[in-house]
């Protein structure tokens, strides 16, 4: 007979494991099905999805290593710390990166072991459904293929690098993620397509390292989804100061190699022209892990986008099969696939488990670092919404001079009749810790004011939350 489970989860990435153990907690008997080794030097399943092994975690490990390079380079001298001869040592940074990898992935192997989770290595995929309600499951590894029966399922198999016709990706010549990680040496010239999360991140990384960077994105506008502001700022500091070079409108012709590296012809905003270069990272975007699911064998309903079609609580249009993370729509972030595997493995124990994606934080870690929460300054013009903004640049922050790290600035939004607070934009040195404030903020319905009443320790970076909420009633104490 089949070995049976209450659970079973396909896909070990965020939303996955996270499901995984929760629905364990809840004392289901609970197994999760994962299929990628990323590598592993043993040939072993490496658990974490795409954010422990290929994403999140080794990306923030570089762009560390790439700011402590460029700090000890270009702004020791103004603290008065005199350097010389900074060398980087890129094999050692990369090697660093991936102790960080598989210290966390086998982490997550021992939080299974201590929860009782069954990790069942190998790929899964739906058979069918027997009389008795179970969804059957088959789980093909390297020893063969094995048969399994689920009362619930939950589908966490995230996504992969979108790619454009006509470019192959090598992860040596051409890269996405995953080859974007691990180079060797720093290119002399780095091409990236797609001005995106990933194509800033990354090429800050190998920019700070000395690469010169050319970014071609296709949208007329840079950071179409930030607050327009914010992506004012970002733009003249990326570029004017840290010389990134981005070509707006880019229309990419056919790209070829040869022994002088890769040539991109480009049409864009400022004319057409050839970016040569020696690696090329091409991040336009990620399409979600459906293919290899069979969802055709028991009918689950995709969009026209190969996601899995679910409801505000992540149910499919079958019984008792759920969906959760990159593989559904939605903002593709870790964080947002945790949670939602937490709803869904409360929601199967009969709890109200919830999430709410008006309060899902995005973050940029590049530097300064861009983080927002609910609405832009456009998004409520376009809804009619009346709003007052607040807003209040680092440079009259005490913490931030002391730091020598003023860019930027804190933008509040709060609605006009209510006070509530409607969105909090950051771009500044830990705009990813600031943004936590806001996010509570808001996930308790506060007003600007809340804020402004509230004692903020002296002196932080947090204070220009505090003045930015001051200033959206027009009486900021230290602007
Ligand atoms: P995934 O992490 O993609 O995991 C899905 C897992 O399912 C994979 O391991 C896959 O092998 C497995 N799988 C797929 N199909 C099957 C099958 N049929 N059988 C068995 N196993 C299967 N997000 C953030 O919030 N913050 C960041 O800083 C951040 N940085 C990123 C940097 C990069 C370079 C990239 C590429 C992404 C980054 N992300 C970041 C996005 C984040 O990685 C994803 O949102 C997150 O990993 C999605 O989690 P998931 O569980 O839905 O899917
Ligand atoms: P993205 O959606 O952030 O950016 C892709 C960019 O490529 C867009 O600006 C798009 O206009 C552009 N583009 C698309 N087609 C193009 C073409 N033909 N030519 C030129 N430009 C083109 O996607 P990404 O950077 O690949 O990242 C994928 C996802 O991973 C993100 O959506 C994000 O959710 C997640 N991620 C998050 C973080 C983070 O939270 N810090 C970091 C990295 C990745």
């Amino acid at each position: 007979m089949a070995q049976q489970f209450d659970v079973v989860v396909i896909g070990a990435g965020p939303g996955g494991y996270v499901a995984a153990i929760r629905a364990a907690q809840l004392g289901y008997s609970a197994a999760c099905i994962e299929s990628a080794s990323y590598d592993d030097p043993k040939g072993e399943v490496r658990l974490g999805g795409t954010c422990l092994n290929v994403g999140c975690i080794p990306s923030k490990a570089l762009l560390q290593s790439s700011e402590y390079y460029d700090m000890a380079s270009h702004h020791f001298l103004m603290h008065g710390i005199k350097v010389d001869g900074v060398n980087m040592d890129v094999p050692s940074m990369v090697r660093r990166k991936e102790n960080i990898v598989t210290q966390l992935t086998s982490g997550i192997r021992g939080l299974f072991k201590k929860n009782k989770v069954t990790l069942l290595a190998g790929h899964g995929s739906f058979v069918g459904s027997r009389e008795n309600d179970m969804w059957q499951i088959e789980v093909a590894g390297k020893d063969g293929k094995q048969q399994i029966d689920a009362k619930h399922v939950i589908i966490a198999t995230g996504s992969k690098p979108r790619q454009l016709p006509g470019i192959e990706v090598d992860n040596k010549l051409v890269c996405d993620n995953v080859g974007a990680l691990s180079f060797d040496a720093v290119p002399k010239r780095l091409g990236v397509i797609g001005a995106g999360v990933i194509g800033l991140e990354l090429g800050s990384v190998w920019k700070r390292l000395g690469a010169e960077v050319t970014i071609l994105e296709a949208l007329p506008d840079f950071l179409a989804a930030a607050d327009a502001a914010i992506a004012k700022e970002a733009w003249k500091v990326f570029t004017a100061k840290q010389g990134l070079k981005i070509h707006l409108g880019a229309k990419i012709g056919k790209v070829t190699h040869g022994k002088g590296g890769i040539s991109v012809p480009f049409e864009s905003d400022n004319g057409a022209g050839v970016l040569e270069c020696d690696k090329l990272i091409v991040s336009v975007g990620r399409v979600p892990n459906t293919d290899g699911l069979n969802a055709g064998a028991i009918g689950l309903k995709l969009d026209d986008r190969g996601r899995v079609e679910v409801n505000d609580y992540c149910q499919t249009n079958l019984a008792n099969v759920w969906a959760v993370g990159d593989v559904v729509p939605g903002p593709m972030l870790a964080h947002k696939g945790m949670e939602e595997g937490v709803m869904v493995a409360e929601r199967i124990a009969g709890q109200a488990g919830h999430v709410n994606h008006d309060t899902v934080p995005w973050v940029m870690y590049t530097h300064p670092e861009i983080a927002w929460v609910g609405k832009t300054e456009q998004q409520l013009k376009a809804e009619n919404v009346a709003y007052r903004a607040g807003q209040i640049p680092f440079a009259a922050n005490g913490r931030a001079l002391g730091q020598g790290d003023t860019t930027g600035f804190v933008k509040m939004l709060a609605c006009a009749t209510t006070d509530r607070i409607l969105g909090v934009h950051v771009i500044g040195t830990n705009a990813s810790e600031l943004i936590a404030e806001a996010v509570v903020a808001m996930e308790f319905g506060a007003s600007s004011e809340d804020i402004a009443r509230i004692c903020h320790a002296h002196p932080t970076l947090s204070e220009a939350m505090h003045e930015a909420a001051l200033a959206v009633d027009k009486r900021p104490l230290h602007f």
